[in-house]
């Protein structure tokens, strides 16, 4: 019976000769099983250095010494699981003296293999790492670590060869502090994070450059760029993507101009008691008001209110973008730049005038048809994943969890569909 459980274990375990299951213990009180792992005296095992042994095994090395190592395991229904073992160190008549890893465990972590795909499991599926951390009774720091070796080693080999268009967005630790930078790949297929990185400035994108060529991608095959209007990376990424024809984002012409719109209500309330608390009917569009802004709106729209005819501006600018072709929206967009400009309204004319800076990419929508719609939407996830952690400790655990959410990477794990005895 003995010998049947141990055997039970070592499958369980996949555990290969000359590894075998030597002692279980089990201790209800203590909620606690563990199991000594250890290989017959006169074992021989390959040398790390050079396979010596690898292909048939006669010429294996034999045991020099071997230290006690434990390792944490999948929880055994609710009992937490620890293997013991002693890990040998072989002697190779070239190499001299070399630890042997172990097949259940990479190098240097106090985690079963499983143990770590269960966890990667756990945060890719939504929990935050402290509440992973939680449910297996360790401290978030070693899941932490964890998740920073698998996004490492699974970066090393991400393949970024094929990417040609580019977007490029900022997000925050916490509210307007320690800024990242996130570069994605905007081709549909492939949509994914490439490279996030501390900072907002044209350095970030020098970064950018230099991890896309270490992952076979090549400057000058970008020739699409998708960005907001901030000088920093549209001065950036001229210098390192000279090839790159820019594209500003539509969500954030919008933003301009919405925030223009507000501006105004703010200026013309004080005189104009009625657009008290009408914030919203103004920085909403026709379908998408509710029915008490609608009512507001309708009352409003023939008044002279400067707020009304900024409105009127932003949805206009709003409209061209449904044209097909630049020919047709150039000409439109150049009537739009006068009407607002000569609107008498500052906040309108300043947000025109920057349309007006930045005119070849605002129109260069019109050939690419790109957009940063995407890493909107992974910024939604990233904002969801921080709110529910209450922010990272540092900029690094941010980037982690963005990789892990938008990476698209691929860890190398031992199947979780082994997974099944875990409460
Ligand atoms: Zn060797």
């Amino acid at each position: 019976m003995r010998g049947q459980m141990q055997e039970l274990f070592r499958v369980a375990l996949g555990l290969a000769t000359p590894w075998v299951v030597s002692k279980i213990e089990f201790s209800e009180e203590q909620r606690q099983l563990e199991l000594w792992l250890d290989f017959p005296a006169g074992s021989r095992f390959v040398c790390p250095e050079c396979g010596r042994g690898g292909r048939d095994g006669r010429d294996e090395c034999g045991v020099y010494d071997s230290s006690e190592r434990t390792w944490r395991h999948l929880n055994f229904f609710e009992h937490k699981t620890l293997l013991h073992a002693r890990q040998p160190r072989i002697e190779c008549p070239d190499h001299g003296v070399k630890t042997v890893e172990v097949p259940w465990s990479r190098p240097g972590s106090g985690f079963t293999l499983l143990m770590e795909a269960f966890i990667l499991v756990l945060v890719r599926g939504g929990m935050t790492p402290t509440q992973a951390a939680g449910l297996i009774g360790e401290h978030d720091t070693r899941v932490w670590r964890i998740l920073q070796h698998y996004v490492e080693q699974s970066r090393a080999a991400a393949d970024f060869s094929e990417v040609t268009a580019i977007g490029v967005d900022e997000t925050s630790r916490r509210r307007g502090h320690n800024y990242i930078s996130v570069f994605m790949d905007l081709d549909s297929e492939h949509s994914r994070v490439l490279f996030a990185t501390e900072g907002k400035d044209a350095g970030t994108v020098r970064a950018f450059k230099q991890d896309l060529e270490a992952h076979g991608g090549r400057a000058e095959q970008i020739e699409e760029a998708c960005l907001d209007m901030s000088a920093a990376f549209i001065a950036g990424l001229r210098a390192q993507f000279p090839e790159a024809q820019l594209t500003f984002d539509n969500f954030h012409l919008m933003k301009l101009l919405g925030d223009a719109v507000d501006r105004v209500r703010r200026e013309e309330q004080p005189t104009h008691p009625e657009l008290k608390g009408t914030r919203y009917v103004w920085l909403k569009n026709d379908w998408n008001r509710t029915e008490k802004q609608t009512r507001i709106f309708d009352e409003l729209r023939s008044s002279k209110l400067a707020t009304v005819r900024a409105t009127h501006m932003r949805s206009v600018f709003q409209d061209l973008f449904a044209y097909d072709s630049v020919e047709k929206a150039e000409p439109l967009l150049k009537q739009w730049y006068f009407w607002a400009t000569h609107s008498r309204i500052p906040p309108m004319i300043k947000a025109a005038k920057t349309i007006k800076r930045h005119w070849a990419g605002v129109l260069r929508w019109f050939t690419s048809r790109i957009s940063n719609g995407l890493l909107e939407a992974i910024n939604g996830l990233i904002q969801s994943a921080k709110r529910k952690a209450r922010g990272f400790r540092s900029t690094r655990y941010l980037t982690t969890m963005v990789y892990l959410i938008a990476g698209k990477l691929d860890f190398k794990l031992p199947a979780i569909a082994q997974v099944t005895h875990t409460k």
